[in-house]
């Protein structure tokens, strides 16, 4: 979203589904209206789960927060929403360490996926929009270091999987972010202690 609303009229999506953290959509409303987009637009699927919600839910040594057949599901959204706008580009922000977990991250799925929309609605057919994904072939660290770079409001941001107003740092989220932000020596303001790597 930073690195496009300087260059393209955006519009923001968020999906509201099973359990996510309040937190978490209030951190994309803020973000969005920062970014001043044209529309943010929410939307709900309440009975969409999550792994860790769904009861006996082991999914092949996934992580908990696997959902099955998330991204065929967001994308044919964001494709209705983009027919309906009619714009030409639908861009994701995976980065590389997903693709490595997830099959519905990577290159082949996305390229099937587009020829779907396409073979499915005439406008997308016709105005050939496109799913780009700027990130793709960068690391969870070099993200940070982009958005560092386009002063993305850090302080605006979550990333805690749990149910609560601050991060927990110590779920899998968190972890994960107090990493990136160390490795990449950029001061994370949310941390609750400075994360900057002493050199
Ligand atoms: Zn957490």
């Amino acid at each position: 979203m930073y690195s496009l609303k300087d260059e393209y009229d955006v519009r923001a999506l968020t999906f509201e589904y099973h359990g996510i953290a309040k937190r978490e959509m209030d951190s994309a409303k803020a973000i969005a209206a920062k970014a001043e987009v044209m529309e943010h637009r929410l939307f709900r699927l309440p009975d969409l789960k999550e792994a860790e919600d769904i009861p006996g839910g082991e999914f092949a040594g996934l992580p908990p927060t696997y959902m099955p057949l998330r991204n065929s599901i967001f994308y044919s959204i964001a494709g209705s929403y983009a027919e309906e706008k009619r714009v030409p580009l639908i861009v994701g922000g995976h980065n590389m360490d997903d693709a490595e977990v997830f099959r519905d991250v990577r290159s082949e799925f996305f390229e099937a996926l587009e020829r779907t929309l396409w073979l499915g609605s005439t406008i997308l057919n016709r105005r050939r929009t496109r799913i780009r994904r700027p990130l793709s072939r960068k690391t969870k660290v070099q993200v940070v270091k982009l958005a560092a770079s386009l002063k993305v409001p850090f302080e605006l941001t979550w990333s805690c999987h749990r149910v609560g107003m601050e991060h927990c740092w110590e779920c899998a989220g968190c972890l994960s972010r107090l990493e990136s932000f160390r490795e990449a020596g950029i001061n994370d303001p949310l941390a609750p202690f400075n994360q900057t790597k002493v050199t």
